[in-house]
């Protein structure tokens, strides 16, 4: 199911300092939408106010036109894959991805499938058996999207999935989500500050700089007619 996402004058505040400032958005069904810009811009402090990781400050979140500010993180529809994805070491690898639906109370039943299927996209079934030190990096990020996959997730949120991987492998998986993407449908917000992800993977790029939207548009949108040379030089245009 693809689900739409709006932020209305959204606000973040850590005590005294405001770090973003009325941010509005539009994110329609089954959008592919990256977030870029320099570290520190607020791309993941807007991608946890989504996630009702952090509280929003001021503003209104809506997910599928419902205000969602005060919705605990459990029951927006959200899975959300980070950099560091730490997979639990003692565990095999099915376990990683069966764990959270079953402290979240799932039949074993209803599980299998679930973990079955997530396995199969990911191309990660051979690795069910093994524990996570046994496993490559790209392999280990395989099982860290997994576990969001099996969650059935509305909407998926990466912050800068691929940033602990090296080039090639980077390239590749960038390739696998897109296909996830592609497959599943979803809407999908994905951070990165990686100038080529963003240009690569998106349906729309959402330009940050210091709290602020700079600009908002598909890649080549952005890279004809940036709107500054702060735009120009983060997608990377010659203007
Ligand atoms: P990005 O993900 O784009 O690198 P962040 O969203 O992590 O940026 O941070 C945005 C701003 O908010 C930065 O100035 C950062 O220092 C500040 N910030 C992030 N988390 C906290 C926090 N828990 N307490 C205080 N300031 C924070
Ligand atoms: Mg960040």
């Amino acid at each position: 199911m693809a689900t739409s996402v709006t932020l209305q004058k959204v606000v973040k505040r850590y005590g005294a300092l405001e770090v973003i400032h009325g941010v509005d958005l539009q994110i329609t069904p089954g959008e592919f939408v990256v977030f870029v810009g320099p570290s520190g811009c607020g791309k993941s402090t807007l991608l946890r106010m989504i996630a009702g990781l952090e509280p929003i400050s001021g503003g209104d979140l809506l997910i599928d036109g419902k205000r969602m500010n005060e919705v605990p993180a459990a029951k927006r529809g959200i899975a959300m894959v980070f950099q560091s994805y730490a997979l639990y070491p003692h565990m095999t690898v099915y376990k990683n991805l069966a764990f959270g639906l079953e402290t979240a109370g799932m039949k074993k039943k209803d599980i299998e499938p679930r973990v079955e299927r997530a396995a199969d996209i990911l191309q990660i079934k051979p690795l069910l058996g093994r524990k996570p030190k046994a496993l490559s990096g790209g392999q280990r990020q395989r099982v860290a999207i997994g576990r969001a996959i099996v969650r059935e997730p509305d909407i998926f949120l990466f912050d800068e999935p691929l940033s602990n991987l090296d080039a090639e492998l980077r390239v590749q998986m960038r390739v696998e989500i897109a296909k996830l993407h592609q497959s599943l449908g979803n809407t999908m917000i994905y951070v990165t500050h990686d100038q080529v992800e963003a240009m690569t993977m998106a349906d729309t790029i959402v330009v940050l700089k210091g709290g602020y939207i700079e600009q908002v548009g598909a890649p080549l949108d952005l890279y004809n007619n940036p709107r500054n040379k702060f735009v120009a030089g983060f997608i990377g245009s010659p203007r």
